[in-house]
């Protein structure tokens, strides 16, 4: 028997991949999934999971099923609700629905009391070390943007990978050139300002998956840090870590930095 996790928003596109990552996995037993708009639909159909069970309308099956664990990759507005929920439950979460404020980590760390809750809002690993890369170089560059490239269903613009990257570049140094922009001709041309001024550019094309280039630029040089996910699978190892790890990660752990050691 395996830990016993749940997933909410096992009806999309992350989600689905998340029930399949867990089951493959033979420390975890997915026993438990939510998805209002697929509720009572078999979760072999949905998932592609080899099971018999159907899909719930909300939480109620979590307790139910005496999960251990649940993961939530919804829409923004449901993820705050589901997190809080959870908290409330005693049930530990690990969250990648990307989009929440400064605010709403405030909110999980006051909830998160009995349970514990990990938030990362890109499970790559090879994204995890772009960030630590980007916060490494930050401090001997004057000048830098982020390019942030995703499929086009993707909500939310920037991705939750691009500010967070920029609050650690922007924490990192406290010495950044202003922008020198004086007009633009078309609206949004430099992109939006994020922290520090860091402009941040947010690129949606039908066929990419998620993609990030932080560009860095002092006096005669330039560096460039890529990372690329061509397929949801590349979010997997970093979520089954997380799962295995939050039950010994008290209170909110936002990143995977810890959990990586880095
Ligand atoms: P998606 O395909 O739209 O899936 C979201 C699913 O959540 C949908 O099936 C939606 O159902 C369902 N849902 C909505 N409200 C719900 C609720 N209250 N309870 C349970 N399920 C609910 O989106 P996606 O591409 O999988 O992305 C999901 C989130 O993950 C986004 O925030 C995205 O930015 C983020 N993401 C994070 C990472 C990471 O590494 N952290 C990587 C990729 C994506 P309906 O469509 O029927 O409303």
């Amino acid at each position: 028997m395996g830990l016993r996790v749940g997933v909410f928003g096992a009806g999309g596109r992350m989600g689905s991949t998340v029930c399949r990552a867990v089951e493959a996995d033979p420390d975890l037993e997915l026993v438990a999934a939510v998805d209002p708009h697929h509720a009572g639909l078999d979760v072999r159909q949905v998932t592609g999971v080899n099971a018999d069970w159907q899909l719930a309308a909300d939480g109620q099956a979590f307790l139910d099923q005496q999960v251990e664990v649940v993961i939530d990759f919804t829409i923004l507005d449901a993820a705050r609700t589901n997190l809080l929920w959870l908290a409330r439950q005693g049930i530990h979460a690990v969250a990648g629905t990307t989009g929440f404020s400064e605010d709403d980590y405030a909110r999980f760390e006051r909830a998160f009391t009995s349970s514990n809750c990990v938030v990362a809002p890109n499970f790559a690993i090879g994204a995890v070390l772009m960030m630590r890369f980007a916060e490494l170089a930050a401090p001997y560059f004057e000048t830098a943007e982020i390019i942030e490239l995703h499929h086009d269903q993707k909500l939310d613009a920037p991705s939750g990978t691009a500010m967070l990257t920029a609050e650690r570049m922007a924490a990192a140094s406290a010495t950044w050139a202003p922008d020198p922009t004086q007009t633009t001709v078309v609206d949004g041309a430099r992109g939006g300002e994020g922290p520090a001024g860091i402009h941040l550019h947010s690129l949606r094309l039908r066929g990419l998956v998620a993609h990030q280039e932080v560009l860095l630029g002092t006096t005669g040089q330039t560096l460039s840090l890529r990372h690329d996910s061509y397929d949801r699978d590349s979010f997997m190892p970093g979520v089954v870590l997380a799962t295995k790890a939050v039950a010994d990660r008290p209170g909110l752990t936002v990143g995977l930095d810890t959990l990586l050691d880095l």
